[in-house]
């Protein structure tokens, strides 16, 4: 059984996230997203917030599922017997970022094989920070993350 962890901060998860994941779970036998609790990030919703709205969003991915976790993630993939970590990858900015994580983590566990899958043009542009910034002044952000996760944006933002 193939187990593959698929790791990020989903502050909030957006339609680019979502992409990755379908294209993971047919790729794998079992996929956990996992969500990251101790990232140096100041987040807008809080760990429990981010695995509900992840649960929502995949309920009709029968492979697929959510757990937090903190400390490090080749940890968690032992936990979890996961022998895969998926990255998305966007635009050449994430490159360099995503060369360290997986030189740091490939010393680590050389065993947690990184997986990259290439984000479809469409999403290439969108990111948690872009969909917050949008929803922040009030604009259109329906094409960038599930119904239920607009409706917590627009919520959280009025607060
Ligand atoms: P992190 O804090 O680890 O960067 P993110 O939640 O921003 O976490 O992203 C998690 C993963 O999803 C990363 O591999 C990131 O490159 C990827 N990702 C983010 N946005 C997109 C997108 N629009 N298309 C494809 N992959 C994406």
């Amino acid at each position: 059984m193939k187990i593959a962890v698929y790791p990020g901060s989903f502050d909030p998860l957006t339609n680019g996230h979502l992409d990755i994941l379908k294209r993971a779970a047919s790729l794998f036998d079992h996929v956990i997203v996992g969500v990251l609790v101790n990232s140096n990030k100041k987040c807008l919703f809080s760990p429990e917030e981010r695995v509900d709205m992840i649960n929502d969003a995949i309920h009709d991915l029968e492979n697929v599922r959510v757990m937090h976790f903190n400390g490090l993630m080749v940890d968690f993939c032992e936990k979890v017997g996961a022998t895969a970590v998926i990255r998305g990858l966007r635009a050449v900015s994430d490159y360099e970022y995503e060369v360290q994580m997986f030189a740091a983590n490939y010393h680590l566990n050389s065993k947690v094989e990184t997986v990259f899958l290439m984000s479809q043009p469409k999403y290439s542009f969108l990111s948690s920070s872009v969909v917050k910034e949008i929803a922040y002044y009030g604009g259109n952000i329906n094409e960038m993350v599930t119904p239920g996760i607009a409706e917590l944006l627009k919520k959280r933002m009025k607060e």
